[in-house]
């Protein structure tokens, strides 16, 4: 592994899990001191034991947060820079999925999801810039395929993803005339446990909810691990306000 991160500083959320988990592990491994954020005590447990056996010779801290409040998101970015002096990265991983129909979506499930998918994607963003600007750091959202394109039964994430697609352009737009980058990675079906905690209705219409479904199998975290290393790295700096897709062709067919 290469050492593109040495002395860089990541903030990465949802790290308990997932892509997050292996975005976090793959920047450790890459020379970064990390904080790994997540609602989940257990999950950040675990990805810390993993993170030991990284090969950078940066350090993971883990940061018990529930970031569906703005406050736990400052909070967060205070953490980091507190911790580590700086802050480099701020990769925006975190997120739910509620699978409904559009009609049965109860209101508390629409403002949790929104949340903690759009919201706290914005005031981690609002509290890490300052910060960010001092770096010449960026900062790496993930979308989703459902940003990009309708699908069924998910209608409150894909608004929120969507969202999170705006949020990089108008972020990246804003900052252009500084070195703050800023992208979005939209992936579609990963290997991860998200789709678990969501109960698709019984009575969905197959044929249309084989939107969420590609043709060439599922994505590994690690994958999307490598491209958000490859986004965050310098080699990237020409790129921003780009949404990159890993979705195995779905979004351009
Ligand atoms: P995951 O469920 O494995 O991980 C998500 C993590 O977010 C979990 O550790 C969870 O505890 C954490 N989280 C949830 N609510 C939180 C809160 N309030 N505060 C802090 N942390 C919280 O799922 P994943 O697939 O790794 O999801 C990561 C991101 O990837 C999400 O934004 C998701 O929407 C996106 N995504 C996933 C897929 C996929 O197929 N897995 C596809 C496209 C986009």
């Amino acid at each position: 592994m290469g050492d593109r991160f040495e002395g860089k500083v990541a903030l990465i959320t949802g790290a308990g899990s997932g892509i997050g988990r292996a975005v976090t592990l793959r920047l450790l491994d890459e020379g970064a001191s990390v904080l790994a954020v997540d609602v989940d005590a257990a999950g950040l447990e675990d990805t810390a034991g993993f993170g030991a056996l990284a090969h950078g010779d940066g350090e993971l801290a883990t940061a018990i947060a529930d970031l569906s409040d703005p406050d736990a998101c400052v909070t967060a970015v205070h953490t980091a820079v507190g911790r580590f002096g700086r802050l480099d990265v701020l990769g925006n991983v975190a997120g739910i999925l509620v699978a409904a129909h559009a009609t049965d979506v109860t209101r508390e499930q629409y403002r949790k999801l929104m949340a903690i998918n759009l919201d706290a994607p914005f005031f981690l963003s609002q509290a890490a810039i300052p910060h960010l600007l001092q770096s010449e750091g960026n900062i790496v959202n993930i979308a989703s395929n459902a940003g990009l394109q309708g699908v069924p039964y998910v209608v409150a994430y894909c608004m929120s993803k969507g969202g999170v697609v705006q949020l990089t352009r108008a972020l990246a737009t804003e900052y252009l005339k500084t070195p703050l980058r800023v992208n979005a990675i939209a992936p579609a079906g990963t290997r991860t446990n998200i789709a678990a905690t969501a109960a698709f209705p019984a009575d969905l219409d197959a044929e249309l909810a084989g939107r969420m479904v590609g043709h060439r199998g599922m994505t590994e975290p690690e994958e999307v691990a490598a491209l958000f290393a490859y986004l965050a790295s310098d080699e990237a700096r020409s790129v921003t306000g780009a949404i990159y897709t890993i979705d195995n062709g779905l979004t351009a067919s």
